[in-house]
């Protein structure tokens, strides 16, 4: 038996989702931005803790861009196997991605190709990633990505011999040098194993993942918090001013990888988090 989605619904849905989140920043990052101000005794930090929260309350409040960026759209989109959708999910997700866009003003960040440069002045296409998966339910997780913090990330290939220490060093060193171009306080998404273009994949999914929820094999999970405290000492702090908190999270997720290869990716999200999900 299958369950028939109709187009309207998926439409309707991940409209209002991408509309939310270019004005409302998610409740646990606000939350983690308040802790973070009150274990803050950098003067600085403190200031850039406090204007981050005032934006996220004025832009909630008077339906204002959380940034001025209004990013790429990403969506991560599972399909359960007993579910038959009426009409082309692509299609659906870029129309809903247009009409938030045009119809609320939004910054259009997207130009149809990377030489010319021509604004698709819609903010299509958004980039969409499906998967199948058990059951009859559609989920579908959107996040918007500016590209402050995008350039600021990376996909390279290590040495297969590479040391648990030697990791956290090249990840490390990576936020030292691009952290504070990326608007920090940030979510660091790491990606390790499969092919290349698997581990950057899993460094952007690992961005979605709820700020407090580790890493489920405790090897990996302890390794997030290793990571979290060496970065958070780095001292670059909010808006690249100084201070304890230059990172909320580190999330990694990992995949299996060749005998000859170490796929390393670690996409930053900046402190304009914007992501969420819809199921139905
Ligand atoms: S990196 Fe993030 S916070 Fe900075 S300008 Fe871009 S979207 Fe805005």
């Amino acid at each position: 038996m299958y369950r028939v989605i109709k187009e309207k619904e998926i439409f309707y849905k991940v409209s209002q989702l991408i509309e939310e989140l270019n004005f409302s920043l998610p409740k646990e990052v606000e939350e983690a931005l308040i802790e973070a101000k009150e274990r803050e005794t950098n003067k600085n930090a403190q200031i850039v803790l406090n204007i981050l929260l005032q934006n996220a309350k004025i832009a909630r409040e008077k339906r204002l861009p959380i940034c001025q960026d209004c990013g790429m759209v990403v969506a991560f989109v599972e399909i359960g196997r007993r579910v038959h959708i009426e009409g082309d999910i692509e299609k659906i997700i870029n129309e809903a991605v247009r009409d938030v866009y045009v119809n609320k003003f939004l910054r259009k960040s997207v130009v149809k190709d990377p030489l010319r440069r021509i604004n698709t002045e819609d903010n299509t296409p958004a980039i969409i990633h499906c998967e199948i998966v058990d059951g009859d339910k559609l989920k579908i997780f959107v996040l918007i990505k500016g590209f402050g913090s995008e350039n600021a990330s990376v996909v390279k290939n290590l040495l297969p011999t590479i040391s648990k220490e030697e990791l956290m060093k090249e990840v490390v060193e990576h936020v030292r040098l691009f952290g504070p171009n990326a608007c920090p306080p940030l979510i660091v998404g790491i990606g390790i194993g499969g092919t290349l273009e698997k581990a950057a994949y899993l460094a952007k999914k690992a961005i979605l993942r709820p700020l407090k929820q580790k890493n489920k094999d405790s090897f990996w999970g302890e390794i997030e918090e290793e990571l979290l405290s060496k970065i958070n000492e780095l001292g670059i702090g909010p808006g690249g001013l100084g201070g304890k908190t230059t990172a909320l999270a580190v999330h990694i997720e990992t995949f299996p990888v060749h005998i000859a290869g170490f796929t390393l990716a670690i996409n930053l999200q900046c402190c304009a988090v914007r992501h969420g999900w819809v199921e139905i």
